[in-house]
């Protein structure tokens, strides 16, 4: 049988059944209803977060808090990283800003902090850094870099749900958060997405940019558009979400046998989480030296294929190698490109057995 990349966790049907019984009762199907509201307090018990507002997808989530927090500015610049799914890059263009690539640290592939203040000038808004594969930037460095120079910071969190630093979850750091609840994510709701934060202000904002502007009844405050995320999604959050410490240990159990059978191979370098932070094992990256290890990484995922093993080259390319962006004038950022070409994410799910893992490895190692 076929090992994907990652398979949708998915509650029993019966109990699903459940949760949407009420929903075939009331006919009350979206516009933030009370399956709504039930999901959003429990998400804000689970992320340990003082405020969180649902979206339809994460990509909206993130392009309506760049919205929401005024960052849309003529001429303003947002600092971000290029080792990024392209949604991260497209939420800040398409609020008319530009993008400034920072580069990335070798080691954990998140933005350098060290390498943000020679990029700020006088027309930047705003620090979009990224969460990469299930471990947390170097918020504390992040934030010192923002409060001297007075900037906004929001978190492409996509792959951060539930992981947590020093005890504190993720989505408490910045000034915003994006989550996104995609059916390939560590927790899914199909499609779904949220804006975790605290500034109370911003609650408003963000709820009439998801509903067309409008305020009460009857007021259109702001050229909103649709962002909703609808009962019968927030029902499955529901389901999903009484599952996810099991799922989290599922993952964390498959990446120790990874990092069994991996950890002391030359040539395989693997991720490193922050000292401080527990992950949520959402992807496992490992990066290929072909000059030691003997393979490139294409090579590896070419022989995975032939076994019917699907691994993906991911994040690859960097975002300013992209089509849409490669002739835009960007800044070249060679760590993230080095990573881009060498880095393959592993087949990673709450279902995937010890002894398919074995499989996998046997296959990398030749065995
Ligand atoms: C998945 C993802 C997004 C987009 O989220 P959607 O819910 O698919 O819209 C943005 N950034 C990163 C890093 C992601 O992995």
């Amino acid at each position: 049988m076929s090992i994907l990349v990652t398979r949708s966790s998915m509650p029993k049907l019966e109990d699903y059944i459940e949760e949407i019984r009420p929903i075939f009762e009331s006919h009350r199907l979206t516009n933030m209803g009370p399956v709504y509201k039930q999901f959003q307090h429990q998400l804000i018990d689970y992320l340990g977060v003082p405020e969180l507002s649902l979206f339809v997808n994460g990509h909206m989530a993130l392009e309506m808090a760049i919205h929401a927090l005024g960052l849309r500015r003529e001429g303003g610049e947002v600092i971000t990283t290029p080792f990024t799914f392209v949604s991260t890059t497209h939420a800040i263009v398409r609020n008319g800003l530009k993008p400034v690539f920072c580069d990335i640290k070798p080691d954990d592939y998140t933005m350098n902090p060290e390498k943000i203040e020679d990029l700020i000038t006088d027309k930047t808004v705003a620090i979009i850094p990224v969460h990469v594969y299930g471990n947390l930037c170097d918020v504390e460095a992040i934030d010192k870099i923002s409060k001297k120079h007075n900037l906004k910071v929001i978190y492409d969190a996509a792959h951060a749900f539930g992981v947590t630093y020093k005890g504190v979850g993720a989505g408490n750091f910045g000034d915003a958060s994006m989550f996104s609840f995609h059916a390939t994510k560590v927790f899914n709701t199909i499609e779904g997405g949220a804006v975790a934060f605290h500034d109370q202000s911003f609650r408003e904002k963000l709820h009439e940019l998801k509903n067309f502007g409008i305020h009460g009844v009857d007021d259109v405050m702001a050229v909103g558009g649709n962002a909703k995320l609808d009962e019968f999604r927030a029902a499955m959050g529901i389901c999903n979400l009484r599952r996810m410490d099991e799922c989290i240990t599922r993952r964390a159990e498959v990446a120790a046998r990874y990092n069994e059978r991996l950890g002391n191979i030359p040539g395989i370098r693997l991720g490193k989480p922050k000292e401080g932070v527990m992950p949520n094992h959402a992807y496992y990256p490992a990066y290929f030296d072909e000059n030691v290890f003997g393979k490139s990484r294409d090579d590896v995922f070419e022989q995975l294929k032939e076994n019917d093993i699907y691994a993906r080259k991911y994040f690859y390319p960097a975002v300013n190698e992209m089509a849409c962006y490669k002739d835009g004038g960007y800044a070249e950022t060679p760590i993230a490109h080095d990573v881009s070409m060498h880095i393959l994410t592993l087949p990673i799910y709450e279902e995937l057995a010890l002894e398919d893992v074995d499989r996998i490895c046997d296959v990398i190692l030749n065995k």
